[in-house]
């Protein structure tokens, strides 16, 4: 690419970035921001509106606010769990318009990638629109510049298995591959109005496991061997609980959804025996004494979150969990035990929030990184 052209990508890159973080704005504002002289915004914003990523909202007037255009291009999410696949249409704005499960019989690389060509390819055929990519979600330490999986314990123990070339390869489609817990951090950071300018946030979800993702100076943390946030598996106890990894005492045998689930279930008085985040916090409404259970576990995540949160000093810690109603349910106790795990540093006054449910921001987060990619590459193909 010569130099000529690349400055063009970057500057188209610029102004798509800038209307999706800053919202609607007029060309003027536009080549202020990006530091582009208005004669080529005038020419750049020509393009993209050809190209229908952009619209005016008082369509043929120079001095119309810009804003991104809905439904001009998607992206293809799909979420990879040890049951099933689903996939979904993510729209440019974070609507999931569309959604469908795909059962697996078994969870080997192959079936994994049969099934996920299987549903794109008939999401790709019933919608007119190009997608401009898609994303995998994976419960797993992933590469996501190789679009490797290094290890996948749910899945049938994967080890270093290629998905990311073996589904491109089956789709010709560009595809990202990138962990879940990620995927639900950036579903916030990306898409979310009150958050998405937050350059520095902390994300813990509590489902089958824990884990969490952390996002610094806006980019996403992987760490040195791919696995930042597993604090699933640090010491949250000593009660000689054995975890699935095979070590005792693992933060999950305290605190993921199943644990929680069998530790409400022994508590006198509950007549139906809790097996999802939803019925805990019904439970939990109505018993104080699963309110007791709540607050323990809080304890021991603040205890694992708290060293986190003094690192990184973030704006916000969002909670997630398959339920927005169980997560809202953690964010008081838990801010009391950070608190008095930070006693007096600043980190210690990050607000707390509840996250969208699970699903959700894994696929508009695996949706989210298909756009963000389309975006910084100026809304070209990448
Ligand atoms: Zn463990």
């Amino acid at each position: 690419m010569s130099e000529q052209a690349r400055k063009r990508q970057e500057n188209l890159a610029a102004i798509l970035l800038n209307l999706h973080y800053g919202g609607e704005m007029q060309r003027s504002q536009l080549s202020k921001l990006c530091n582009i002289r208005k004669s080529s915004v005038t020419n750049l914003i020509a393009e993209l509106l050809e190209k229908g990523l952009i619209a005016e909202s008082v369509p043929g007037s120079i001095r119309s606010p810009i804003l991104i255009a809905g439904g001009s291009s998607y992206a293809i999410a799909s979420m990879v769990t040890a049951h099933e696949i689903i996939t979904a249409v993510v729209e440019l704005d974070g609507t999931v318009s569309r959604e469908e499960a795909t059962p697996l019989g078994d969870n080997t690389p192959d079936a994994v990638v049969a099934a996920i060509g299987k549903a794109v390819r008939h999401i790709v055929k019933s919608d007119p629109r190009k997608p401009a990519g898609a994303a995998i979600s994976i419960p797993g330490a992933v590469d996501p510049s190789s679009g490797k999986v290094l290890r996948a314990v749910n899945l049938s123990d994967w080890q270093d298995v290629d998905l990311g070339s073996m589904i491109e390869e089956k789709l010709r489609l560009p595809v990202i591959v990138n962990n879940d817990y990620r995927c639900q951090l950036w579903a916030h950071a990306w898409f979310d109005r009150e958050i998405k300018k937050a350059d520095n946030l902390l994300y813990v979800g509590i489902g089958e496991g824990v884990a969490c993702a952390t996002m610094m100076h806006g980019r996403r943390i992987e760490g040195h061997s791919h696995t930042a946030g597993e604090i699933g598996h640090v010491k949250g106890g000593s009660e000689n609980r054995r975890c699935k990894c095979g070590k005792l005492d693992c933060v999950e045998t305290y605190c993921s959804i199943p644990a929680i689930c069998e530790e409400v279930s022994a508590l006198p008085n509950v007549r139906s025996k809790p097996s999802t985040a939803a019925d805990i916090a019904s439970l939990g409404a109505e018993l104080p004494a699963v309110a007791n259970v709540l607050d323990r576990l809080s304890g021991r995540l603040a205890a694992a979150l708290a060293p986190i949160m003094a690192a990184i000093d973030p704006e916000c810690l969002l909670i997630g969990s398959p339920s927005p109603e169980f997560s809202a349910m953690l964010c008081e106790p838990l801010q009391r035990h950070i608190r008095g795990e930070l006693l007096g540093l600043n980190a210690s006054t990050a607000s707390i929030l509840p996250a969208m449910a699970m699903r959700e921001s894994t696929l508009r987060g695996a949706g989210g990184l298909v756009i963000e990619k389309l975006f910084k590459n100026g809304g070209l193909p990448f």
